[in-house]
Order: C-alpha cells, then sequence, then structure tokens
C-alpha cells in the first residue's frame, strides 16, 4: 500500500504542475507542420532532418517567450511551502530546457525552493519523460531509494515516469478531470496539490 508519509524526496514536474499551464501545445503543433497525435519532440524527430533544427529553434524562443511571463499555480506554492518546512528535498524534471526552467522558476517566484541547479533537470539533462532516467538521476545524486521519493506531475508521463522509477506519483487535475487511462499510472490523483499536505 503506497503512502506519502516519510517520503523525503519530491520530484516535480515544471509546467502546468508548478506553474499555470499556458503552453497551447496544440496550436504550436499545427503551426510547425506537427503531427497532432504525438508529442512536440517525437513530432520533430518525423520532420526531415533539414527541418527539425528550425522547429526546435522555434520550440526554444516559444518556450523563452512563455517562461518570461510564467505565474505560480497557488496549491503548488502551498504544498512546495509545507513540504519545505518539513525539510523535504525538491527537485524538478521537466521537458522544458534547463536554461528555460531557470527563468520559469524566477519568474513565478518559486526558485527559492530549488536552490541547487543541480537538483533542476531540463531535457538534455537526461532522457525526456517517461523514461524514468531523470528521476534515477536525482536518486542518485541524493543517495535516495525509491520508497523514499514521490513524482508529482500533470501529465499522463509525470506518472509513468515515476512508476518506471518505483517512486509513488502523484497527479494534479489541471486540464479538466486526468483521463481513466492514466489512473493506472498514478498512487493518487488530487484536484489540488495541497491536498495531500495532511497526509505528510
Ligand atoms: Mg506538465
Amino acid at each position: 500500500m503506497y503512502t506519502l508519509v516519510g517520503r523525503r524526496y519530491w520530484v516535480f514536474d515544471m509546467d502546468g504542475t508548478l506553474t499555470v499551464p499556458q503552453h497551447d501545445f496544440s496550436s504550436f503543433k499545427a503551426q510547425h507542420g506537427l503531427p497532432a497525435e504525438l508529442d512536440v519532440l517525437a513530432g520533430i524527430e518525423t520532420l526531415p532532418d533539414s527541418m527539425q533544427g528550425r522547429v526546435h529553434r522555434a520550440v526554444d524562443a516559444w518556450e523563452r517567450e512563455l517562461a518570461a511571463g510564467a505565474r505560480a499555480m497557488p496549491d503548488a506554492v502551498a504544498l512546495l511551502q509545507g513540504l519545505r518546512s518539513r525539510g523535504v528535498t525538491l527537485g524538478i524534471l521537466t521537458r522544458n530546457t534547463a536554461a528555460g526552467a531557470e527563468v520559469t522558476l524566477r519568474a513565478a517566484g518559486l526558485s527559492a525552493y530549488f536552490p541547487d541547479p543541480a537538483c533542476v533537470l531540463g531535457r538534455t539533462c537526461a532522457e525526456p519523460k517517461p523514461s524514468p532516467d531523470g528521476i534515477q538521476r536525482l536518486l542518485r545524486r541524493w543517495g535516495a531509494r525509491p520508497e523514499q521519493a514521490v513524482m508529482v506531475g500533470d501529465w499522463l508521463f509525470d506518472a509513468q515516469a515515476g512508476r518506471a522509477a518505483g517512486v509513488a506519483t502523484l497527479l494534479v487535475a489541471r486540464h479538466g478531470p486526468v483521463p481513466k487511462a492514466w489512473h493506472p499510472f498514478a498512487d493518487r490523483v488530487v484536484e489540488r496539490l495541497d491536498e495531500v499536505l495532511g497526509e505528510l
């Protein structure tokens, strides 16, 4: 039986989990000729080599623009505060770039929760989610075991990465109800992240 009690290492997805979701992936994909059914990074892989660089640069520019205007989700701030006050170690695993994550966290007023840049992993720091690689790297850095850790996110990939790494998985509903197909990968599905504060 899964429990959050005693888990001292928490890994967070950033976009849409800690910050207000603002990526409109559908219109970006349509604008750049990417397949609607694939995520952006996987979609770029399907393009001819000669076009991939241009679209990668467009993604980077788009992320920089969104990062500068990032805002924190209030329930995420409440959870981060609660975890920090309990001495929990915090990290980020994002499909954004690490540099973009830094700008986003600063703009959203969240940098203080993630003071160690080595604990903010972007898409070039580890295999992107749903691979468990990034979580495993953070656990190794912390000298932590999967049973001591939690992965928190708003998307299927977050839960899949956490499940594959053997950590507890927490999904927050940020885009309407969490789809039924995602539930098998989540130990816990919440409407608000601060719902779990009473369980720590
Ligand atoms: Mg997300």
